[in-house]
């Protein structure tokens, strides 16, 4: 997979990604990261990339063409016959927030171009030319889009096959089912008085199963009760989610 950031801040996206479990799967060859300073495409003798808006109002705004010509730029590393179909994805406060289902969905492209906005946002006539597609990190507004890329560029690598050691752990984690993850326990046995469910001690898979997918829905319940609307169970752990929701409301 390889992922394009168009940014103003290109050090910060470069440097952000290039530890751990992200950074070993650059080294392995299992994904690309290709910062773009959309700087290096103005063509103001000082660099500039941003003006005033018209209309006055606070703040700056980036100007069109250093984006799309840094965009124009981007496509020219992919390979033709994939360049067309490429994801443009700007991430703004007014996108679509990004969940789970998303990163699976992108998780299956070769690439994907995203493009960070700074100051005010971006002119309004880059984004119809160059965006397909916009994603927000939550309803709240941040600085730039640097820390949204790298958070979604982080969830769509740990699904890509090879990046995680075990590839089971991407497999049983919160959202899948539209649940939550069970509570996890490491040793020791017992910490300070404090000690780890008997039943997963127990050596009993299908029980430690059963377990871990009833704390699931309880958690969920508890949590995110509006995911449960969507969430995959059986009839039984139905039942048991309506025997959690009847206790709820006694008295
Ligand atoms: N004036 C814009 C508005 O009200 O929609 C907000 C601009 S924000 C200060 C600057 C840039 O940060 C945006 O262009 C966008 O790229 C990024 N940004 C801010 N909050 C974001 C969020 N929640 N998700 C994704 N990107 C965000």
């Amino acid at each position: 997979m390889n992922f394009y950031v168009m940014t103003l801040f290109p050090a910060m996206v470069a440097e952000g990604l290039n530890t751990s479990i992200i950074g070993r799967a650059v080294e392995k060859g299992l994904l690309s990261i290709t910062a773009v300073d959309i700087r290096d495409f103005s063509e103001d003798k000082h660099k500039r990339v941003d003006d005033y808006p018209y209309g006055g109002g606070a703040g700056m705004v980036m100007a069109p063409g250093p984006v799309v010509r840094a965009c124009e730029h981007v496509k020219g590393l992919i390979p033709a016959e994939r360049r067309e179909r490429t994801r443009v994805i700007y991430l703004t406060p007014q996108g679509k927030v990004f969940n789970q289902k998303k990163a699976e969905e992108w998780a299956k492209e070769e690439d994907l171009i995203f493009l960070c906005g700074h100051y005010e946002g971006i002119d309004e006539r880059a984004l119809e030319l160059v965006v397909t597609e916009t994603a927000s990190a939550g309803d709240y507004v941040l600085t730039g889009g640097e820390l949204p890329a790298m958070l979604m560029i982080d969830a769509v690598s740990r699904l890509i096959p090879g990046v995680l050691n075990n590839e089971v752990s991407a497999e049983f984690e919160s959202f899948q089912d539209n649940l939550l993850e069970y509570p996890q326990y490491t040793r020791p046995e017992d910490y300070n008085g404090h000690r780890v469910p008997e039943v997963l001690l127990s050596g009993h898979h299908a029980n430690i199963e059963r377990w871990r997918r009833e704390q699931s829905i309880r958690r969920t319940l508890k949590m995110r009760p509006d995911l449960l609307a969507h969430a995959a169970l059986s009839e039984k752990e139905r039942q048991f989610l309506q025997t959690l929701l009847q206790r709820e409301t006694e008295p």
